[in-house]
């Protein structure tokens, strides 16, 4: 089964976060690919976009091992418990995401974003095997899927606007469905600077 931890760079598996080692024109296209996808949903930059809205517009079928068939228990146990497993995007045509179920909501928002990610992309499904996974992942495309995944969560525009409201970055979190993490992530990326709340400062 393909798989994808999203463990090295991506700012909600509690990883050390490592700055971005990509090109400013492929930032540049995230951020246009993040406005994008708002406006064919009729949402402006600064609203949240909730991942299954997005993959629904994109007729992306969302699973998590719990429906796969009941035969397949071991098979779900052995996925449930890889460490830092988050997401797969199992198919392309058509697109099926597999994702944990039990992870926290704006997790869980991080995971179907970063495989959406891959899929816009055009990323090719990596091979799984237990035995060398995750070594054997692409990490320049976990990169590039980490740093889509988190502009479709909060574009620089939305950050902007945020930063402009006055929003602490709890308050950002909480308006975009995302985790105070991601939003300390965006930021350092960005470079926009929006402060956290003063007992958590
Ligand atoms: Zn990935």
């Amino acid at each position: 089964m393909p798989s994808c931890p999203g463990t090295m760079t991506n700012p909600l598996a509690g990883q050390p976060i490592s700055p971005p080692r990509l090109s400013a024109a492929f930032r540049q296209r995230c951020e246009a690919l993040a406005t994008e996808a708002r406006y064919a949903l009729g949402l402006k930059a600064f609203q949240p976009l909730p991942a299954r809205q997005l993959a629904a517009h994109y007729q992306v079928l969302l699973l998590t091992p719990l429906d796969l068939a009941a035969d397949a228990g071991a098979a779900v146990a052995q996925v449930l418990s890889q460490p830092g497993w988050s997401a797969a995007l199992i198919s392309r045509q058509p697109p099926v995401i597999l994702h944990h179920p039990l992870h926290s909501a704006a997790r869980q928002e991080a995971n179907l974003m970063h495989e959406l990610a891959h899929l816009l992309l055009g990323h090719p499904l990596p091979a799984f095997d237990p035995a060398t996974w995750p070594a054997t992942l692409d990490k320049q495309h976990e990169r590039e899927a980490d740093y889509l995944g988190s502009c479709l969560q909060i574009p620089r525009r939305g950050l902007e606007w945020a930063q402009q409201r006055g929003f602490t970055r709890q308050q950002t979190a909480a308006h975009f469905g995302a985790s105070l993490q991601l939003v300390s992530w965006r930021c350092n990326a960005t470079g926009i600077t929006i402060l956290s709340a003063a007992l958590d400062a």
